[in-house]
């Protein structure tokens, strides 16, 4: 591969610390530009780099020169099968679903290539970890573009154009820190070089981690003195960070879900308010740029639960502070193509840990603090659910897959806290029947405090008004407060629960 020699060549110079630049903002959005144009950049990179179409191809979004050129092709994922599945059962649906395909630039396609392909060789690998991040990139349409699963090459105008276009219109996604969006036209689709090659399609999604996980956990759940949760308001996302101090004194961030509400056809479910979104509608909006989590738990892999993945800093990827991950094992070719590099990028530098559909779960010793997975079958109902001190964090996971009995094993009645599960939905009310005696009889004892909704714009009627009645209910559940993480008069300090 020439990147690689090229990129060999100067992995000396990149040791100049004056390049720290380049490592934190390479991909960023807001450096990008300013980057490739600095002079440290260009004073370490190569002539072909600079000059060649190298830097070009690799950028996102770029219609200068009229049109650009990228790959796709159509990916399963078992997120997109069960929108389809929710489609077809809900005959009142109204909602659009946009045709959703894989997006490769043919700069990226050879980083990623170069990337998977040398990350074992450690001489490579500290230059290309300088280089590197996953990414989201994906193009959708509201039309079918009859792209299947092999490589077209598709032809995009920032105009309408009139190369003999069929004119479609599209959208581009792309993140690598802060969501992008880019509302183009295809011009031309054409079948891609038979010849190329996407490495990362070989690579075997890891198995499960079963037996590393509770090391993991153990590391941040025990012997833990004092402990806050921080419900972080991401709109119709779920993302709670955790700050644990433990006995020796040290602390330990973690995140459970890392949630962003990127919705199926590649928007900012804000209602279309996408400026907004991206201007801080959300108090939190951009927590993946200041969270850096030593742990990040993902609960399932649904986008509202880990987009905000692709925002999180450098340093949790790369370099001694990278974050370790904990997360249900995803089914080999059931995973978009961006989850899939982010998932095998994590996989490769052993810092995920797959938890198996068997996964027995985890109990610290004195049973203040439980994970274990949902009885149910699809993503939500299959989801990891953490109890803390005194809160328990639900992620999707309906009432009747919860597995009670691990959760009050130890420690009955000792849920303050809860994050509601699946945004207090309607589907979660028919399931509410199986909880409340559990919940009732701890209701009774716990003295219940804080149960938080997270939820933003969305069409599904979240949350349910009966299910806050529930909650509130004083003959039934009785919460002190009911909060909602879409509350715009709510006050940063009603997110934050003093789990211990
Ligand atoms: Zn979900």
């Amino acid at each position: 591969m020439e990147i690689l020699e090229e990129i060999n060549k100067i992995s000396e110079m990149l040791k100049n610390p004056k390049l720290e630049v380049l490592k934190e903002h390479m991909w960023d959005k807001e450096s990008f530009d300013e980057i490739i144009s600095s002079p440290v950049f260009n004073a370490a990179f190569p002539e072909r780099l600079l000059n060649s179409k190298f830097r070009e191809m690799l950028k996102p979004f770029i219609f200068e020169k009229g049109s650009k050129t990228i790959y796709c092709r159509r990916y399963i994922s078992e997120e997109l099968e069960e929108d389809e599945e929710n489609k077809e059962n809900d005959e009142n649906s109204s909602k659009k679903f946009g045709y959703r395909y894989m997006a490769i630039t043919p700069g990226m396609l050879e980083t990623d290539n170069v990337y998977f392909e040398n990350l074992e060789t450690s001489d490579a690998r500290s230059v290309l970890d300088i280089l590197y991040k996953p990414y989201f990139y994906e193009l959708c349409s509201d039309e079918d573009l009859e792209i299947g699963c092999e490589w077209q090459k598709v032809v995009l105008s920032k105009n309408v154009g009139n190369e003999g276009a069929n004119g479609k219109k599209g959208r581009l996604a792309f993140a690598a820190s802060l969501f992008q969006f880019k509302e183009v036209y295809i011009q031309r689709i054409e079948k891609a070089d038979p010849d190329i090659s996407y490495k990362l399609d070989d690579i075997t999604i890891p198995a499960d981690a079963d037996g590393k996980i509770n090391n993991v956990m153990d590391k941040f759940f025990k012997n833990v003195s004092e402990s806050y949760l921080m419900v972080h308001r991401v709109g119709q996302a779920n993302c709670v960070s955790g700050y644990n101090t433990m006995a020796d004194g040290s602390n330990k961030c973690f995140a459970f879900d890392v949630g962003f509400p990127i919705d199926i056809n590649l928007r900012f479910s804000t209602g279309g308010q996408i400026d907004k979104a991206a201007t801080g509608i959300y108090d939190d909006a951009y927590v993946g740029n200041i969270l850096a989590p030593d742990l990040i738990i993902i609960s399932h892999w649904h986008q509202d639960h880990y987009k905000a993945a692709y925002t999180l800093k450098r340093s949790v990827f790369n370099g001694k502070s990278a974050s370790e991950w904990i997360a249900p094992v995803c089914a080999q070719g059931k995973c978009n193509a961006s989850l899939n590099r982010l998932i095998v990028f994590l996989a490769k530098k052993q810092k995920i840990f797959l938890v198996s559909e068997k996964y027995p779960g985890y109990s610290q010793t004195s049973g203040d603090y439980i994970m274990c997975r949902g009885k149910g079958k699809n993503l939500n109902e299959s989801g990891l659910m953490l109890k803390m001190n005194n809160t328990l964090l639900t992620g999707d996971c309906g009432y009747e897959n919860w597995q009670i009995n691990q959760i009050n094993a130890a420690k009955p009645n000792t849920v303050k806290n809860i994050i509601v599960p699946h945004h207090a939905s309607g589907k979660s009310l028919k399931q509410i029947g199986a909880v409340p005696k559990e919940l009732q009889k701890a209701a009774a004892k716990s003295g219940r405090d804080k149960a938080v909704i997270c939820v933003g714009y969305n069409k599904w009627g979240h949350p349910n008004k009966n299910v806050i009645d529930i909650y509130e209910d004083k003959n039934m559940l009785k919460f002190r407060k009911v909060l909602r993480t879409d509350d715009k008069n709510l006050n940063g300090n009603d997110f934050i629960i003093k789990d211990k």
